[in-house]
């Protein structure tokens, strides 16, 4: 057996156990669309809490924010979506492939020779990432309506309406958590690159002349997520975009990359907006996008934004390929002697505790769904009594279940449990009162090993 690890495997086992699926499987699939099935809405609904507290309930001056998806066109004329937010394309004639000028062997792009066929390339044209359709009954171009390509535009355009109705003073936040959609050329690697994604986006309004030292924070900040939540560091990098790669907005930015199974690639990016973006709806929309600073003798100015803007769904992928090993555990030379396992810190992890009987009867599973019960009020349980328990303890180490409490016959008379861990397998018996309070504090001082 090769024990290596790949995206095919990580692929295959989030079908399995219920974490992705194909979109429209039964049609035969929807390019870059996926479905989260019962493990993954608890997987990604985990993300997005753990970003969340650490974006807004860890800070006095970030708030939250859920705008539409459908907004005013002139927004994306405004944020320059319409004209730039395009990518280069090539079709080929002959088998209609189609590739991302910027991604394709440059030697095959100026022979114009396709990759897969061989045949005759067309020439590089822009093609608008966006989304477009039309609202109301008929069709015409006065009704044009865009899917937003990004969160970020429904922050910039609230940003007044924020700062007014809770009273907020620069330096302050806005966080957002939603969908965004990109008719993206190549859709492949799985839910890494999709049309339909959600995006966890943070815009942080300061006074110009402080964003270079906000932007040194943010980045460390964002870095340091990643670390709290159980991410191998040395599977994260920087990279500063150079001036050909910077976006039309942006003054510095950096993305943080991950190794995935194909390679470095881009998890989230920090950048500097400038006053970019405020400004231009200033200009398009006629209001006053200023800040009057009461702190400041009453100046006027466009704050600067410092944004932090990562992927939900590709933070998923990640956190799916950093967690996944399989392990050699034992010596019969059986497939038995390897295991596949989820390290996911328990915090992320889709079940927190599966409470497990030893045996179908005696007792025992009433014993064990009173436990469950008490568990559940604080965690996310899960309850299996069907096979051996060695099996058992190897389906939840393969969805990332951090603690298996196992319910056996002593447990009645004395009134304990034996606590499990996944990455260690060690065992030890707690008793059935502690077992709430030794899980919380299992989950706080975890540390991957
Ligand atoms: P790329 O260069 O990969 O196309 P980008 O630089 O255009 O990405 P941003 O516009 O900075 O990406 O988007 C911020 C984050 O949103 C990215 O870091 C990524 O995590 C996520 N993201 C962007 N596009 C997609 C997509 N098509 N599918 C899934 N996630 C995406």
């Amino acid at each position: 057996m090769d024990h290596s690890i790949s995206m095919e495997k990580i692929v295959s086992l989030a079908k399995r156990r219920g974490f992705v699926f194909q979109s429209s499987e039964i049609y035969g699939g929807q390019n870059g669309a996926w479905d989260y099935g019962p493990l993954g809405i608890e997987l990604k609904n985990n993300i997005a809490q753990a970003w969340w507290k650490s974006m807004t309930q860890m800070h006095d001056n970030i708030v939250g924010l859920d705008a539409s998806i459908l907004m005013h066109p002139r927004v994306w004329e405004a944020s320059g979506h319409v004209e730039n937010f395009t990518d280069p394309l090539v079709d080929c004639k002959k088998c209609n492939a189609r590739f991302r000028a910027d991604q394709m062997d440059q030697a095959k792009l100026e022979s114009k020779t396709c990759p897969d066929c061989g045949g005759e390339l067309t020439d590089t044209r822009k093609f608008n990432l966006m989304f477009k359709t039309n609202i109301g009954a008929v069709e015409s171009s006065n009704n044009i309506i865009y899917l937003r390509p990004e969160t970020a535009q429904g922050i910039y355009v609230n940003y007044k309406n924020v700062a007014q109705s809770n009273r907020m003073k620069v330096p302050f936040g806005i966080a957002q958590i939603g969908k965004a959609f990109r008719n993206e050329i190549v859709t492949k690697n799985f839910i890494f690159r999709t049309c339909e994604f959600e995006q966890m986006e943070m815009q942080f309004f300061v006074q110009p002349g402080s964003d270079e030292e906000w932007f040194e924070k943010w980045k460390k900040e964002r870095y340091a997520f990643y670390e709290r939540y159980g991410v191998r560091m040395n599977k994260l990098r920087w990279h500063q975009h150079g001036p050909d790669e910077l976006a039309h907005y942006a003054k510095d930015a950096y993305d943080i990359e991950y190794e995935f199974p194909m390679g470095f690639k881009e998890l989230e990016g920090v950048h500097n907006r400038t006053d970019f973006d405020l400004s231009r709806h200033a200009e398009y929309s006629g209001k006053d996008m200023q800040y009057i600073d009461q702190d400041n003798g009453n100046a006027r100015y466009i704050p600067y934004i410092i944004e932090t803007s990562a992927g939900l769904t590709r933070n998923l992928l990640m956190f799916l390929c950093d967690a996944y090993d399989e392990e050699k555990v034992g010596d019969k030379g059986t497939n038995d002697d390897w295991r596949t396992v989820l390290h996911f810190h328990p915090e992320i992890a889709p079940t927190t505790v599966a409470v497990l009987p030893l045996m179908k009867k005696d007792g025992l599973p009433e014993l064990a769904r009173e436990i469950q019960n008490e568990l559940r009020e604080d965690y996310k349980t899960s309850y299996d009594q069907s096979g051996a328990i060695g099996k058992r303890y190897r389906r939840q180490d393969e969805v990332g279940t951090p603690f298996c409490v196992t319910v056996d016959y002593d447990s009645k008379e004395d009134k304990s449990v034996t606590l499990r861990f996944r990455d260690s397998m060690e065992q030890v018996r707690v008793p059935i009162s502690e077992l709430s309070a030794r899980i919380k504090s299992e989950i706080k001082k975890y540390k991957r090993v």
